[in-house]
């Protein structure tokens, strides 16, 4: 019989040659996946703290196999960008936005917040497939609010900026996705104009008690102000975190606290309950 360690080798390039085949067919799983109806969105309603009303959502793409099999968003959205499959999807994304909205009975003025990646703003379909996007919605006057990661803007020069300048004319908004998680210079923020800055839930969590020391957070709360930058709390789970962040001139949070993200049928029955 084979020893031991030819055994394990053979187990070690099985398990590998499995790995590889999965990584390979990635490409081409989300291709399908488009095709199938695989993806749906889910929604995480945000909370603004002043009016003590839903102030809008942020839509979170999903995707569920057809065997059945839950693909994390953070494991398919890297794959999709590491395999230029991120701007198909994001489309496809934009397409089932349109059909929930349609379902909603949203009050004018709600926000929708939609994550955009890197690759997509530098190409030339960005623009048309924001205003596309935004011309199916019109009906519902929603405001339509771009999420872009620091990484995604740090890259980037003066034809990005003009893209987004150009949107943001016909109001449409642009935040600033996990901020101080980006390990970047602050320079993009006099390159860009900027709408909203959403803080990383890192920050967030570090917030123990109602005067406990937060310098960090602080600092970023007062960057936004100095800024004239809305300002939104990520991944708030306590009271105490709303009561501080409500206390330092925080606009808007959103987490588990408020709402966790939830389907399009489920958001809206949920506007017409709790959400108002
Ligand atoms: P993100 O943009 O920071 O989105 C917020 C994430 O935090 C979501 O995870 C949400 O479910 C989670 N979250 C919200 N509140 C809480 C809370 O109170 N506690 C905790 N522990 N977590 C909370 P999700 O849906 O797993 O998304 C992960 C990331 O995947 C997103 O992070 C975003 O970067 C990316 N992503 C998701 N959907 C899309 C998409 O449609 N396009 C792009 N480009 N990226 C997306
Ligand atoms: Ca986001
Ligand atoms: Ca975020
Ligand atoms: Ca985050």
């Amino acid at each position: 019989f084979l020893p031991m360690a030819a055994i394990l080798s053979l187990l070690f390039m099985a398990l590998v040659s499995n790995w590889l085949k999965r990584r390979l067919s990635y490409h081409d799983e989300l291709r399908r996946g488009i095709a199938n109806n695989e993806f749906s969105v889910n929604y995480q309603p945000v909370y603004d703290i002043s009016s003590v009303s839903c102030a809008g959502a942020e839509a979170l793409l999903r995707w569920q196999r057809r065997d059945g099999e839950w693909v994390r968003p953070d494991v398919f959205i890297a794959a999709a960008e590491a395999e230029s499959m991120i701007i198909p999807l994001t489309q496809h994304l934009l397409e089932l936005i349109a059909a929930d909205v349609k379902q909603w009975d949203v009050p004018p003025g709600f926000h929708l917040a939609i994550n955009v990646a890197a690759e997509h703003l530098q190409h030339p379909c960005f623009v048309s497939d924001i205003r596309q996007f935004a011309t199916t919605v019109a009906e519902k006057s929603l405001v339509i609010i771009l999420e872009l990661t620091e990484r995604s803007l740090i890259s980037e020069g003066q034809e990005v900026a003009e893209k987004l300048s150009l949107l943001r004319r016909e109001g449409i908004e642009i935040a600033i996705d996990d901020f101080g998680t980006g390990n970047c210079s602050l320079s993009y923020l006099q390159t860009f104009e900027l709408d909203y800055l959403k803080i990383d839930r890192g920050f967030i969590n570090a917030i123990e008690s109602v005067d406990g020391e937060t310098p960090v957070l602080d600092a970023i709360i007062n960057l936004s102000h100095k800024l004239a930058l809305q300002v939104l709390g990520e991944g708030v789970e306590t009271p105490m975190q709303l009561e501080y962040l409500k206390n330092h001139g925080v606009m808007f949070i959103q987490g588990y606290l408020y709402a966790r993200p939830m389907s399009s049928e489920a958001l809206a029955h949920w506007l017409t309950n709790e959400g108002r």
